[in-house]
Parts: C-alpha cells; structure tokens; sequence
C-alpha cells in the first residue's frame, strides 16, 4: 500500500484508491495551505525560521505566502494585537474567502501575553474565531510546524458542508462576521 492510500482514508491496492469526495478535496487542501503570515512582533522573527531551510515549512506544502488576504486560506498570527490594530487583523479576515482557517502563534496572539494591559487584546478570539492555538513566548518552529500540522488535521477531515452550517453561521455571527 502506497504512503498516499496510509494518509487519505479509504480502500486502496496496487493502482488505485477508493475514497469519498470529502476525503480527497480534505487530502488536497491540508497540502496545499496558502499563509496569510500576520507578523507585528518577535514571535514573527520565529516564523521566520520556519521558513527557513532548517525546519523548512514548505515539506507541508505551505512555502506560497500571500500577502493578498483574498489569495489566502491560513491566517497566521504572530505577535502582540494593540486594540488600534484589531480592526485591521478583522478586516483581512473577512477579505479572506472560505473555507479559511486561523492559527494563533504564541502567548500575545493566544492571550495577551505578558501584556496585561489596556492597550493590548488579552487574545485575538476576541476579533476572529481561533482554530488551533500554538502557546510559548517564543513558540520555537517545531511548536509553530506543530500547529501547522494540526490545522492540517482539521482541513483534512473537515466536511464540505461545515461552511454552510448553522453551527458555523452562528459562529461568525457571535463575531458580528456575515
Ligand atoms: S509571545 Fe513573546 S515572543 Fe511572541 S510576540 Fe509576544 S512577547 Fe514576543
């Protein structure tokens, strides 16, 4: 059995592989995650070294940054959010087409950090939904790649009609999202 039949569920053999539709578009966008990387501090000088050769993020297919929010599907943010920048992380969200995901990138961005003032978000689920949460001041690249890998997880076994849910409608409504 080939290394691809392992990863996507389904029956395979030699030469070919059955599966439902859910798991192939799940197989293909889970390596194929276009970053959006969101960076106003030094966690950023970490994603930084994700990228570079020693952790080398694009083995997860994920090396196509877009600074464009509407050529994006992974909004990565790293770094300390001033209430003044809040309106700007959800204006890129909400220019980022669906299906979308968002993964929060050391202790400012998860929860304010050791910024524990006025001034500061005290996290970004306070603006946009949250689906993967990497912790650390810095995280180091294995925690961001784990974080990565997780997102991964969920793309891969998210089903095609979640975007439409009511579950999902009501989520972005909480955020005042249309
Ligand atoms: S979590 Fe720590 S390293 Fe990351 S932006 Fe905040 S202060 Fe900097």
């Amino acid at each position: 059995m080939s290394e691809t039949n392992e990863i996507m569920e389904g029956l395979g053999g030699q030469g070919y592989h059955l599966t439902t539709l859910d798991k192939a578009i799940g197989y293909a966008r889970s390596h194929s995650l276009w970053p959006l990387p969101f960076a106003t501090s030094c966690c950023g000088i970490e994603f930084m070294a994700t990228m570079a050769p020693n952790y080398d993020m694009s083995r997860f297919g994920s090396e196509r940054l877009s600074f464009s929010p509407r050529q994006s599907d992974l909004l990565m943010v790293m770094g300390t959010i001033a209430k003044k920048m809040g309106p700007i992380l959800k204006h890129v969200y909400e220019q980022m087409a669906e299906p979308k995901w968002v993964l929060s990138v050391g202790a400012c961005a998860c929860s304010g950090g050791i910024f524990d003032t006025y001034s500061v978000f005290q996290g970004i689920d306070k603006i946009i939904p949250v689906d993967v949460y990497v912790p650390g001041c810095p995280p180091r690249p294995e925690m961001i790649l784990e974080g990565l890998m997780k997102i991964q997880d969920l793309v891969r076994n998210e089903p095609l009609r979640r975007r439409n849910s009511e579950e999902y409608k009501q989520l972005l409504a909480g955020y005042h999202i249309e």
